[in-house]
């Protein structure tokens, strides 16, 4: 069934990647009750096209939405062509998102691939809000080029909070990068992981969370240790 779609004013846009925009979209108070867990999604579009499903990168409480869109489709190039001011079609949001009262009192792993840093935001804020909840906490984000970590403007203040961000590049020919190289399942600790007391959330291309989990699994952490968005 055909969801129903709401205008939004789109009241900030910011560069993240060359080929991605963060959008801040005004919303009504219903709609927002429907925002309950970070991990969930909207689907947006203009109303000449089919909508396209985006995962909600804000806090769950936060009074604005936000999105990352990056440019891969004809809907998406015409999204990201829009100005602030210019108004979007929104459904409420859908999904249950990652279950996040599970992740509390735990060692947190969060893996993001490309534009999967979306949701993986969303909770990542939601636990920086509740900081001391967490033991530690380690973002593994993979990314083909240095250029196209989104939200890296934020980093900073996600060190502030003690969050460890590793960072990879699958471009094996940058001579400008002196970190890891290759996919984020490669930064999985070598060291023995205290499994019982870690969880971990995953976002990503369908072969990465499959990737990324068995390598996981590998080290002993349980399948209900290891939370997807969708
Ligand atoms: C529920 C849902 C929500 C979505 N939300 C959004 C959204 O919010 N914004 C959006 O723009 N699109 C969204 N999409 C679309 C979709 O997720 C992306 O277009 C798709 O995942 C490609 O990601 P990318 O182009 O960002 O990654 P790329 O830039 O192509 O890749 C990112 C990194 O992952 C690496 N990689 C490739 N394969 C693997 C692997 N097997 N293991 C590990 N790493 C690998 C790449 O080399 C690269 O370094 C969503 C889709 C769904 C179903």
């Amino acid at each position: 069934m055909q969801n129903k779609m709401h205008p939004s004013v789109i009241i900030r846009m910011i560069n993240e990647t060359p080929s991605s925009k963060h959008l801040e979209l005004e919303i009504n108070s219903s709609l927002q009750k429907t925002y309950t867990a970070a991990g969930q999604w909207i689907q947006a579009g203009l109303a000449e096209t089919k909508p396209a499903i985006f995962a909600l990168s804000g806090e769950p409480s936060h009074k604005k939405w936000s999105i990352l869109v990056k440019n891969t489709s004809p809907l998406t190039q015409k999204i990201t062509q829009l100005k602030e001011g210019d108004s979007l079609l929104i459904s409420e949001a859908q999904g249950k998102g990652f279950k996040m009262t599970e992740t509390i009192g735990k060692h947190i792993f969060l893996f993001a691939a490309g534009s999967g840093i979306a949701p993986i935001r969303a909770a990542l804020l939601w636990m920086c809000k509740r900081r001391s909840q967490f033991e530690a906490i380690t973002l593994y984000y993979g990314a083909r080029n240095p250029n196209e970590f989104a939200y890296q403007r934020e980093f900073d203040d996600w060190k502030k909070k003690k969050i460890k961000i590793i960072q990879t590049i699958s471009n094996t020919t940058r001579k400008d990068w002196n970190s890891p190289v290759g996919y984020v399942q490669k930064l999985i600790p070598h060291d023995e992981i205290d499994s019982a007391h870690t969880t971990v959330l995953i976002c990503g291309m369908p072969s990465m969370i499959r990737e990324v989990t068995s390598a996981l699994r590998q080290k002993g952490i349980a399948k209900e240790n290891i939370l997807t968005n969708f």
